[in-house]
């Protein structure tokens, strides 16, 4: 059989998926540890009070044949890709139209999918580290890959590729670092795609988590952006919807070609996300969703300031967790050493800055989406045993 051969030049394991047998194996080693998972980004939270009631309502109107709903419309029910439109952009003064969202069931299949629009030798260029669905995504597609390193010695900021890139994935607030563009430093690359032809995937998955004010929640703040980006958007840590699944991705029609056949492609390989998730996620726009959403996000940054503050106490460099629920931690050594201490020692689960990229070695990522008890609890542990660090 003839494979995609491709697919061999991929690292031979999924990240999480590396952290999960690590961990397991610890657990059948210490089976009276109790672990705590600060490392993989899945929420703890349960859903807003008014989501679940729209999802109740939702499941009731299936049980009767008048209500009952098949499969949806390709892009997504009106009735949220209107509540997106209204709440997402116009209250912020951008105008996209609901013709140029599609809903999804999450921004990991859009932004992994999306690149089948590119040609096979389009050049990519992602920011390093990175979340690994960009890279993975475009090596199974057999494109060349640029990195962009982002450090603290540039502050976090990519800078503008030094060699001609058909495309650029940005991701703001950023997994893993959990840092910002401001609106000056995005509209750098906004410029620099509009002049060089070059198209932007946007990845806003962690724009309800911004509190500062110059940081845009969406790249169609910037005049320009819509001629050249794609904007990807996600419930899952806007709302908890991790397990619901729901997203959207905005592809404006300023881009030509991209909105008709993005259509396309989804009409001919995606049947839509729930009637329930779409129920579900309309009803975070609602004025009680909005409140509930928002204390939950709220929960969540508390932990974040609990986190940075205690570990610059403990003498480590921290970044992110101010926009951000990702906490970015200079670590001495190798970054997985450090996660094999953190694990024997204090039975707390980061994720190895390394497998992000080469630009992570030296770094752990933390989450800020723990229990306020765990997180705490996890700090102290990390505090105690740090006297046995030694890398
Ligand atoms: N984009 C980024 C940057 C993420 O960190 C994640 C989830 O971890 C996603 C997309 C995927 O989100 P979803 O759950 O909507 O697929």
């Amino acid at each position: 059989m003839k494979i995609n051969e491709n697919y061999l030049n991929l690292a031979s394991n999924y990240l999480f998926a590396d952290i999960a047998k690590k961990v397991k194996a610890f657990k059948m080693q210490s089976p009276d540890a109790d672990v705590i998972s600060l490392g993989i980004g899945d929420v703890t939270q349960p859903l807003a009070p008014a989501v679940i009631e729209a999802l109740h309502k939702a499941a009731d109107e299936m049980a009767t044949s008048t209500t009952f709903r098949g499969y949806g419309p390709e892009r997504g029910y009106d009735f949220l890709r209107e509540a997106i439109v209204t709440h997402d952009f116009r209250a912020r003064g951008i105008n996209i139209e609901a013709d140029e969202v599609f809903v999804s069931d999450g921004a990991k299949s859009d932004t992994g999918n999306f690149q089948e629009l590119l040609a096979e030798d389009c050049v990519v260029a992602v920011t390093d580290p990175v979340y690994p669905v960009y890279v993975d995504s475009n090596v199974m597609a057999g494109r060349r890959i640029v990195k962009l390193p982002c450090t603290a010695e540039n502050g976090f900021v990519p800078e503008l590729p030094s060699e001609h890139v058909d495309v650029i994935y940005l991701c703001y607030p950023n997994n893993p670092t959990g840092t910002t563009l401001n609106r000056e430093q995005l509209k750098v690359w906004v410029d620099y795609a509009i002049r060089e032809n070059v198209l932007i995937f946007y990845d806003a998955a962690y724009e309800a988590y911004i509190q500062s004010e110059d940081v845009p929640h969406s790249i169609y703040e910037i005049p320009g952006a819509k001629q050249c980006a794609v904007e990807f958007h996600s419930y899952s840590k806007t709302a908890g919807f991790t397990g619901i699944r729901c997203g959207y991705t905005v592809v404006p029609k300023a881009l030509g070609l991209l909105n008709a056949l993005w259509n396309r492609r989804q009409c001919t390989k995606f049947n839509g996300t729930s009637y329930l998730s779409q129920r579900a996620a309309e009803a975070i726009y609602t004025p009680a969703g909005k409140e509930q959403v928002k204390a939950t996000i709220a929960y969540y940054m508390e932990n974040a300031r609990l986190m940075r503050e205690s570990l610059t106490a403990m003498g480590f460099t921290v970044y992110g967790g101010v926009d951000a629920p990702y906490i970015w931690v200079g670590v001495e050594g190798s970054s997985w050493e450090f996660f094999e201490w953190m694990l024997h020692s204090a039975h707390v689960v980061c994720t190895p800055g390394a497998g992000f990229g080469p630009s992570g070695e030296g770094y752990v990522r933390l989450t800020a989406f723990g229990t306020h008890e765990n997180t705490a609890e996890a700090l102290e542990r990390i505090r105690k045993t740090l006297p046995s660090l030694s890398l």
